[in-house]
């Protein structure tokens, strides 16, 4: 029997039909491309972008050439110009805005094979503060109101470049993204209601339930999402209140890179390295909503395609009930 789910948050409908249920192996594959002849991010390449904004690099070493770890470059291809002027109009009942923004590439290794599950703890921890520092650089200018980080794994993702060179983008844009905007009135809607954070329990519903929960550690949880849109849908949360992943306190970000890996390696397991999307949803700059927002990482395996139902419907058909998916997922953890 199929099943309805509403995400309490956003009061989005998922039906859940695991009759359609394929075995989970049967999903795509990313295939990783080795050769590195031609990726722009790896080590001594460094010409082949435009030149670094940023870098982690070893004492002595010089801007734009080797001898560094996390490297930060705009984007060649962004959908965003930087230097334009915000300038927003109206014809009729149509609304237009000019593209500004900032649009970064967070090179997050300087080696080619160096994919999530393929990085250390420390190095993943590194890069985490690398975006972390960004984003507070980001929030200061006057245009950006929301900073979104996303992360695309194969080409089914969205991914550009063949290669598999691991790389975040960081995307300051001049509005609230719809998605995000969502989640804040629900949790506004359910804050004026009970006075409490949708996020903090739905965390500690989760914690007691034990049914969708894939790893506690001592500052983050990582969950099967009970509406879960795709299949293998994850959440990670902070366990404790934090409206941004920008204000995490660095000491949280060890654990945050361990939860993080672990969760991605146990899907990879799962799902023989399937393509996935990973976005940071954090709370819009320059808005006070330190108890409505609670950030959280969305981490989204793209093995099923989106159809006319679901394009025409707003909702989403799952053939993977969450629950299995957790225990699948708890099964592939590294002990
Ligand atoms: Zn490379
Ligand atoms: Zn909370
Ligand atoms: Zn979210």
């Amino acid at each position: 029997m199929p099943e309805y789910r509403k995400d309490p948050i956003t009061k989005r409908w998922v039906i859940f039909s695991t009759e359609r249920s394929e075995r989970p192996k049967d999903f795509g594959k990313v295939e990783q491309v080795i050769d590195s002849q031609e990726c722009p991010f790896c080590e001594g390449h460094e010409d082949m972008t435009p030149p670094e904004v940023y870098a982690l690099r070893d004492e002595g070493s010089q801007k734009d050439g080797p001898g560094w770890k996390v490297r930060v470059v705009p984007d060649k291809f962004s959908i965003l110009d930087e230097d334009g002027d915000l300038k927003k109009a109206g014809k009729g009942i149509y609304d237009t805005m000019s593209a500004t923004g900032l649009h970064e590439l967070v090179i997050e290794t300087p080696n080619h094979m160096g994919s999530l599950i393929n990085l250390e703890y420390h190095e993943i921890e590194t890069f985490l503060k690398v975006i972390k520092d960004r984003i507070n650089i980001k929030k200061d200018d006057y245009i950006i109101q929301y900073v979104l980080v996303v992360k695309n794994y194969g080409s089914e993702a969205g991914a550009k470049f063949k290669h598999s060179h691991s790389h975040s983008h960081i995307v300051g844009l001049p509005v609230i993204p719809k998605r995000v905007r969502e989640e804040i009135l629900g949790a506004k809607e359910y804050y004026e209601f009970r006075e409490r954070c949708v996020f903090c329990d739905i965390i500690a519903q989760e914690l007691s339930e034990n049914e969708r929960v894939i790893i506690n550690n001592e500052h983050f949880v990582s969950v099967c999402s009970y509406a879960a849109r795709f299949p293998y849908e994850t959440a990670i949360f902070p366990k404790k209140h934090m409206s941004a992943f920008e204000n995490t306190p660095d000491e949280y970000l060890s654990d945050l890179a361990h939860i993080l890996k672990d969760t991605i390696s146990a899907l990879c397991g799962v799902l023989d390295n399937p393509a996935y999307n990973i976005v940071i949803h954090t709370a819009p700059v320059n808005q006070i909503m330190p108890v409505l927002y609670h950030w959280h990482i969305e981490i989204m395996p793209r093995i099923n395609k989106v159809a006319g139902f679901e394009w025409g419907s707003g909702f989403y058909i799952n053939p993977v009930l969450p629950e299995d998916a957790a225990l699948h997922m708890k099964e592939n953890l590294r002990s």
